[in-house]
């Protein structure tokens, strides 16, 4: 049987970059998978349903919730967002690596009921420069805008149960970082998987 594959969470204030860290990533490693995440937003020129994300209305969402099938789900600035738990579960019973890209309730609850996820916080050099990035995309008004600097200013108070922090000064540097830290999750020192290779392998 494969092994189980790994539950990556991958947070961090809308705009930070974690899409094109995650992109790059996927380039050089071909056992991660995205989940794509339902949402009640409007889809933002260029989003393509099933792709970015599922658009789906108020109704839909909260039947899915109702019907335990979503892994974990929240609200950010006046929209729902959640995890499709299906996908996630099917691929890491096939061994595949799975990336959330989720704002900090979410990572909560799957943290808590699965608490070998990695969980990674990508964080901009300043909310300045967060702010320009979110004006220079041209997808939100500004009042939106201002919301999700708030709202980022409150995640990263409450980011202290993160595994790891990337800051996204460029975006090559913070890719390479995030492999590292994948790197670095293969090698963790497992007992029990360390125990069942020494006799065969090791003869001692
Ligand atoms: P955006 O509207 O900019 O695409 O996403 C807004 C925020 O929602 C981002 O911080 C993103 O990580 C988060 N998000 C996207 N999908 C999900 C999800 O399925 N669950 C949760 N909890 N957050 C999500």
């Amino acid at each position: 049987m494969a092994e189980k594959g790994k539950l990556i969470i991958l947070s961090g204030p809308s705009g930070v970059g974690k899409s094109t860290i995650v992109f790059k990533a996927m380039q050089e490693r071909s056992i991660f998978c995205f989940s794509t995440s339902v949402t009640t937003r409007e889809p933002r020129p260029g989003e393509v349903h099933g792709r970015e994300y599922f658009f789906i209305d108020q109704e839909r969402f909260d039947e899915m919730v109702a019907a335990d099938e979503l892994l974990e789900y929240a609200s950010y600035v006046n929209h729902s967002y959640g995890t499709p738990r299906s996908f996630v579960e099917e691929k890491l019973e096939e061994g595949m690596n799975v990336i959330l890209d989720i704002e900090i309730q979410g990572a909560r609850q799957v943290y808590e009921k699965i608490p070998e996820a990695i969980t990674v916080f990508i964080l901009p050099p300043s909310m300045e420069t967060l702010r320009e990035r979110l004006i220079k995309r041209g997808t939100d008004s500004r009042e939106t805008i201002e919301a999700r600097i708030r709202r980022a200013c409150q995640e990263i108070e409450e980011a202290d149960f993160y595994d790891y922090l990337i800051v996204n000064e460029d975006v090559e540097t913070a890719a390479k970082e995030f492999n590292a830290i994948i790197t670095a999750e293969y090698c963790r020192f497992d007992r029990t998987k360390a125990l069942a290779l020494r006799e065969p392998d090791f003869n001692c």
